[in-house]
């Protein structure tokens, strides 16, 4: 190797280690800068809540939202006849955060951790929902039953024989039964078209 190749590969060899060496500083300094920012949009707008971690009850005005919330795997207690009084002791007794429609049941001093839902439409109350409560996972979803809350339970397709239309014991091979109301549940298009919905609307899902 001549002088001048030597002499070459020298600074070539150098100007490699300066450019890992600025690569290494600047992945640090803006890893650096990521968690400054995220401590300060941490401050500014506080965290979402994990919506399948919490317990709910909706207020009278809220019953398209608590069938759709049940469908993504939400608990949430509906009682169309529910009081305001009633209501506020419930979710104090069982720790349950209220969802509401209505602003004098947002204002009352007594009421405890509430959500108020100023939309009167499904798409909307649904966002206003899950900025402040995240639904990240489908994976509960069709757990529980639309119409009382319960969770479902798996059954046997032979048990059901007799019970279920003959197109879909036909083309349904799983079904979940909900042990209060004994409503029957399969996967079928209103299934797709409710998971499209969830999808479309909540979105962000895990898979
Ligand atoms: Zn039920």
């Amino acid at each position: 190797m001549s002088c001048k190749e030597r002499q070459l590969r020298y600074y070539t060899e150098q100007s490699s280690r300066t450019k890992i060496k600025s690569l290494i500083f600047s992945t640090d300094a803006l890893q650096y800068v990521c968690t400054i920012f995220h401590h300060i949009i941490g401050i500014i707008l506080p965290m979402k809540r994990k919506a399948l971690e919490n317990s709910f009850i909706a207020d009278a005005m809220l019953g398209t939202l608590t069938r759709w919330l049940r469908l993504a795997g939400v608990d949430v207690e509906y009682d169309k006849q529910i009081d305001d009084d009633t209501l506020i002791k419930r979710a104090m007794y069982s720790s349950l955060v209220i969802l509401t429609r209505d602003r004098s049941i947002a204002k009352r001093k007594d009421v405890p951790d509430h959500l108020l839902i100023w939309s009167n439409h499904l798409p909307e109350q649904v966002l206003e929902f899950i900025q402040v409560f995240e639904i990240d996972t489908l994976e509960s979803a069709f757990t529980r039953c639309i119409r009382c809350n319960t969770l479902l339970e798996e059954v046997e397709k032979d048990s059901l024989e007799g019970q279920i239309p003959p197109y879909v014991w036909k083309t349904q091979n799983e079904f979940r039964r909900c042990n209060n109301c004994k409503r029957i549940y399969w996967a079928g298009t209103h299934r797709e078209n409710a998971e499209s919905f969830l999808r479309k609307v909540i979105g962000n899902f895990k898979e």
